[in-house]
């Protein structure tokens, strides 16, 4: 029989801006179905009405357009499974929790809050189970005809997934393996609201993904406890025959490695946890994105890739396509992932050196303008090639080359102190006579070999001269090689930084 083609899904629910670790998910079932010549799908969860987010949906689908993870069915995309958004999915749902009932596997409850509270004051740890349901205010309990009545008169109630007690359930986790838990320990747990005229996440998630032909399920870690559930809901449906296979991604840990990564961590050491910048609509609060922060969308689908994955050879920088091919769900970790961030930055400068310099110099345009600068892009590119090598993110550029375009009117004091020497007026002004008979700037290398000779002939110390030339251009001792720096800045304008220095340093 030929194997049924891969098909996974990604089902955030829009309750805020995607975490990284959602995009972490989100990418590795991209690399699991298109190694495996399958479908991904978007499914928006949006079931949960009190926790909706206006915005988040289309941030989610802005997010994996950035960073080049294309869906093939779903929300923003379509196909012929749809709606693909679960608040449009109601009537269908309905038939489903129908079948439940029907089935004896699903009852009705009315238990107001209050009395479920009350049953929470007296018993500690209380849930609705098989040993506290009977005496709940419910189908099981109430007359049928009581129950008619409630549910006519519009009564709220919810409806509830009758586990079945001492049954063993086994979860096969394609990255934990076997794991077997008796139903004694799960309750009860709501499966429809009809307040809200819609299912909760558990029976909207089985019947989605059996409704999809959702083969496999890759998930974070955080819902390995509802597994179980699944399982037997499956069983419940008649469905087990075509249940997916689950994996479940470890966690991504803070880069101290104790505990959950958070946003805290993130405004604690810098670093976005979202992959745009977020502006929540309720407060007015930004969030830092990784888009925004300068990071390439590759560099942010490599580090990720890796968090929780091993390809088993020892390279670091991989295209999507080469992740694609290497990726497999055997080498994804149990253990969690130390989210270090400083490894992301490593990344993106990686990702940065690897582009030419007239695209990065392309970056650097919209930063430079921002600044108040206009460079015509030869001389940006040209100017992007002496400093490429020392960024980690665009806006490096600026604080690398700012003195090109701003002519230094302070000298820096440790570079004077270390670098000025008493005999460093009397060179400079000689220098300057030199440097007019230079006919061509760009010559660089001949430019150097003439002024070498010139120190030489002159006894000069080599380092003095060249140290203090560089100050009164750059204003530090930093910078690229000075021939190329007057190069840039062109023969009047290094005239004038050498003249202006000599009446400002003392
Ligand atoms: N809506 C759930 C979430 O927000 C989906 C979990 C799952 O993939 O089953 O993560």
């Amino acid at each position: 029989m030929a194997e049924k083609k891969v098909r996974v899904r990604f089902a955030p629910s829009p309750t805020g801006p995607l975490h990284i670790g959602g995009v972490r998910t989100c990418l590795y079932n991209y690399l699991f179905a298109k190694k495996n010549g399958g479908d991904l799908l978007l499914r928006i969860e949006d079931t949960d009405s009190q926790r909706f987010v206006p915005g988040a949906e289309d941030y989610i689908i802005e997010s994996f357009k950035w960073l080049g993870i294309k869906f093939d069915e779903g929300v923003g995309v379509g196909g012929d499974n749809g709606p693909y958004r679960q608040s449009e999915r109601r009537e269908i749902y309905k038939k489903y929790v129908q079948q439940l009932l029907d089935a004896g596997y699903a009852y009705y409850a009315f238990d107001t809050p209050a009395e479920l509270e009350a049953k929470r004051q007296e018993t500690p740890n209380f849930q609705y189970d098989s040993h506290t349901r009977m005496s709940g205010v419910n189908s099981l309990t109430l007359p049928a005809d009581e129950v008619k009545r409630r549910i006519e008169a519009g009564e709220k109630y919810v409806v509830r997934v009758k586990i079945q007690p001492d049954e063993d359930i086994e979860v096969d986790d394609m990255v934990r393996g076997k794991v077997v838990i008796n139903s004694n320990i799960l309750d009860d747990k709501v499966l429809y609201k009809a307040a809200d005229e819609l299912p909760t996440y558990h029976l909207a998630n089985i019947v989605d993904d059996h409704l999809m032909g959702i083969t496999h399920v890759i998930r974070g870690e955080e819902w390995l406890p509802s597994a179980p559930l699944h399982v037997l809901l499956y069983r419940y449906f008649g469905w087990a025959d075509t249940m997916p296979r689950f994996a479940h991604l470890p966690l991504l840990l803070k880069p101290e490695g104790n505990g959950k990564l958070s946003k805290r961590d993130g405004d604690r050491l810098g670093f976005p946890v979202f992959p745009l910048e977020w502006h929540d609509p309720a407060s007015g609060a930004i969030s830092s994105g990784y888009r925004e922060s300068g990071y390439q969308p590759e560099a942010v689908v490599n580090f990720l890739a890796l968090l929780g994955w091993n390809p088993g050879i020892d390279q670091e920088l991989f295209s999507m396509d080469e992740l694609i091919n290497l990726f497999s769900i055997d080498r994804v970790s149990k253990s969690g992932a130390r989210f270090n961030y400083e490894k992301g930055i490593w990344f993106n400068h990686e990702y940065l050196i690897k582009k030419s310099d007239e695209e990065v110099a392309k970056l650097f345009v919209p930063i430079l303008k921002e600044k108040g600068f206009e460079c015509d892009l030869a001389k940006l590119t040209y100017i992007v090639s002496l400093v490429k090598e020392r960024i980690n993110f665009p806006k490096d550029l600026w604080d690398q080359t700012s003195f090109f375009f701003v002519a230094p009117t302070e000298y820096d004091e440790k570079s004077l102190k270390k670098r000025w020497k008493e005999e460093s007026p009397k060179c400079l002004t000689e220098l300057m006579e030199v440097l007019k008979g230079l006919s061509d700037f760009s010559k660089v290398e001949e430019n150097e070999q003439i002024v070498l000779d010139w120190v030489a002939s002159k006894g000069y110390n080599l380092g003095t001269v060249m140290n203090s030339f560089r100050i009164t251009l750059v204003g530090a001792a930093k910078g690229p090689h000075i021939f190329n720096i007057i190069d840039v800045l062109g023969k009047e304008e290094t005239l004038a930084r050498v003249e202006r220095a000599l009446t400002v340093i003392k």
